[in-house]
C-alpha cells in the first residue's frame, strides 16, 4: 500500500507482538530513528489474548493444540466428517448424549455460539465484554456441497418433499423462520450473515439458471431486512459457490437499492478477491450505486470455495489473490476504483472479513493516514470467525487512533443445533489444517498467555 515508511512498519510490529502474546513495552522500537507515525497509538499494556476468560483461554488452547498437530487433527477431522453424514441413533450427534457432550465441550463451544437462544445471548455478551464492537450472527442450517459431486444437497435435518406439488416451499419457510429467530438475537450495530442457498432447491436452482427467485423468497428477504433495520443492525450477505454468485449478487443489489438509503449501507454483498473477475464486478456495482444513488455495502473476503469453484476462474497463486485483495482495499479506501472517480464515488461501507494480519493492518494504516490528512475515505470495519484468529481481532483493537478509539472489529458467530453445525465445524477444522503457520502462531500466543497467568498467581 502507498504509505509513509514509518507507519506500516510500526503498526505491523506492534500488531505482531500483540498477536504473539508479548507486550509492546518489551519491544525494542524500530522507529526510533525515523519520524513518528502519523497515527497516534496508545501502547497496549497487556497482550492481545489477556481479554479472554480463563475458561475460553483453556478451551482455545486445547483446540489449537489439536489443530496445530497433524497427527491429532487428521483423525479428528475424519471423525467429524464421519458424524456429519446421517447415521443411526448411536452415532447421531443430537441423540447420543456422550457424543453430544464431547463435541459440545470441545469443538462446538469453541467455534459455535450456542444451540439455544439463551446460550447464544450469553456468547454475544461475552464477546462484547472483550471490547469487540459486536457480532455477525449466522444460522447454521445450509446446503452442503458433496466433495465428490457439484450438486448441492441438503442437510440431514431437512425433510425431503416434492416441492413442485406444493404452493409454499417448506425450505424457504424453515429458512425464513431460522433467520428471523437470528435477527431477534441481534443487538444495536450487529450484523446478520444469511446464507441464501440455505433456503433450498427452488432458490439454488433460480440462482444457477439466472431465473428470478420465488416471490416467497423475495417477501421473506423483505421481512428480514425490515426487522434488521428496526434493530439498527446490518446484513452481510454471504458469498458462495461461483455457480450461485451472480444470482446472490443481483438479489442483494436489489435489497441495497431499497435499504441503503441516505448514505448508510445496511445491506452488503460479499466479493471474493480470489476470482479474477472480482475487480470488474465491484466496479460495475459501484457504478450502479453511483448512478442510482444508493449506498454501497462491500464485504471483501479472499474466498472459501477453492475446492469446488472452477480453478481457471481463480487467481493462479496465493500471491496474486493477496495482491488483488490489497489492491481492492486500497482503491476503495482512496475512493478511486477502476474509473469510478473520487468526486462521484458512492457512500460506501467496507467490511474486511479476513484473518490476514498484513492486509488488515495495511488497510487500517491507510485509512488512518487519510483521516489524519483530511482526505476522503470510506467507513472501514473488520471481522474474524469465532474460535479463529483471536490474535488478529484483539491485536486490531489495540491499534487505537489519536482519539483513542479502537477500530470496529466483529466476531462472526454461527449458531444452531449440533447436527446443523457439524458441516460448519468440519470446514473450520479443515481451514485450521490448511493455515498451519497461523494456527501455530495462535497456539503459541495462547500458551504464552496461559504461562503469564500461571506466573502471575505465584508472583
Ligand atoms: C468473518 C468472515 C466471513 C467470511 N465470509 C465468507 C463468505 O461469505 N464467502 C466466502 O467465500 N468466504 C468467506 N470467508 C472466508 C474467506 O474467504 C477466506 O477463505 C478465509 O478468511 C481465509 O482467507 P484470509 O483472508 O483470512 O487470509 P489467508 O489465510 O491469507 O488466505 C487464504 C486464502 O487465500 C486464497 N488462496 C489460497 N491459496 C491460493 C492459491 N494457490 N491461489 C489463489 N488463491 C489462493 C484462498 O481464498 C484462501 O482461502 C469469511 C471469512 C471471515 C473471517
Amino acid at each position: 500500500m502507498a504509505q509513509r515508511a514509518s507507519s506500516p512498519v510500526t503498526l505491523l510490529q506492534s500488531f505482531r507482538h500483540a498477536s504473539t502474546g508479548t507486550t509492546l513495552e518489551k519491544t525494542p522500537s524500530v522507529s526510533s530513528s525515523i519520524p513518528k507515525p502519523p497515527v497516534a497509538q496508545k501502547k497496549p499494556s497487556a497482550p492481545a489474548h489477556s481479554v479472554l476468560s480463563t475458561k475460553t483461554l483453556l478451551r482455545s488452547l486445547l483446540v489449537t493444540t489439536i489443530s496445530s498437530h497433524r497427527a491429532l487433527l487428521v483423525p479428528c477431522l475424519s471423525i467429524l466428517s464421519f458424524l456429519a453424514k446421517p447415521r443411526g441413533f448411536l452415532l447421531d450427534v443430537d441423540r447420543n448424549p456422550l457424543i453430544h457432550w464431547t463435541l459440545k465441550k470441545s469443538f462446538y463451544d469453541h467455534f459455535c455460539a450456542g444451540e439455544k437462544e439463551t446460550q447464544v445471548r450469553d456468547t454475544i455478551h461475552q464477546i462484547r465484554s472483550t471490547g469487540l464492537r459486536g457480532v455477525i450472527l449466522t444460522y447454521a442450517r445450509e446446503t452442503v456441497q458433496d466433495s465428490g459431486a457439484n450438486q448441492p444437497k441438503f442437510g440431514h435435518n431437512q425433510v425431503s418433499r416434492d416441492d413442485a406439488s406444493i404452493q409454499t416451499c417448506e425450505y424457504i419457510d424453515a429458512w425464513r423462520e431460522g433467520v428471523l429467530k437470528t435477527v431477534d438475537m441481534l443487538g444495536d450495530g450487529d450484523f446478520l450473515a444469511p446464507k441464501l442457498t440455505g433456503a433450498g432447491p427452488k432458490v439454488t436452482q433460480a440462482f444457477s439458471s439466472g431465473q428470478p427467485v420465488p416471490t416467497q423468497m423475495v417477501n421473506a428477504l423483505d421481512e428480514i431486512c425490515q426487522r434488521v433495520v428496526q434493530k439498527n443492525a446490518r446484513i452481510l450477505m454471504d458469498a458462495e459457490q461461483h455457480a450461485f454468485l451472480g444470482g446472490i449478487h443481483n438479489l442483494t443489489l436489489d435489497l441495497m437499492r431499497k435499504y441503503n438509503r441516505n448514505g448508510k449501507a445496511v445491506v452488503y454483498n460479499t466479493y471474493q478477491a480470489y476470482l479474477k473477475s472480482t475487480p470488474a464486478t465491484i466496479a460495475s456495482h459501484l457504478q450502479l450505486a453511483q448512478e442510482e444513488g444508493f449506498a454501497f455495502g462491500l464485504k471483501l473476503v479472499r474466498g472459501a470455495c477453492m475446492a469446488s469453484d472452477p480453478r481457471h476462474l481463480i487467481h493462479d497463486t496465493k500471491h496474486d489473490t493477496d495482491s488483488a485483495y490489497d489492491a481492492i482495499v486500497r482503491g476503495v479506501l482512496q475512493r478511486r476504483f477502476r474509473g469510478v472517480a473520487e468526486d462521484r464515488f458512492p457512500s460506501t461501507g467496507l467490511f474486511l472479513a479476513t484473518h490476514n494480519i498484513d492486509s488488515a493492518v495495511a488497510a487500517h494504516n491507510l485509512h488512518q493516514e487519510r483521516l489524519q490528512a483530511g482526505l476522503p475515505t470510506v467507513q472501514l470495519e473488520f471481522g474474524q470467525l469465532m474460535g479463529m484468529a483471536d490474535g488478529v481481532s484483539f491485536g486490531l483493537l489495540q491499534l487505537k487512533d489519536r482519539e483513542n478509539a479502537a477500530p470496529g472489529v466483529y466476531k462472526c458467530l454461527t449458531w444452531g443445533g449440533m447436527g446443523e453445525c457439524l458441516g460448519y465445524l468440519v470446514r473450520r477444522a479443515a481451514e485450521n489444517r490448511d493455515a498451519v503457520s497461523r494456527t501455530k502462531t495462535e497456539h503459541l500466543a495462547l500458551k504464552a498467555e496461559v504461562s503469564r497467568r500461571v506466573r502471575a498467581v505465584f508472583r
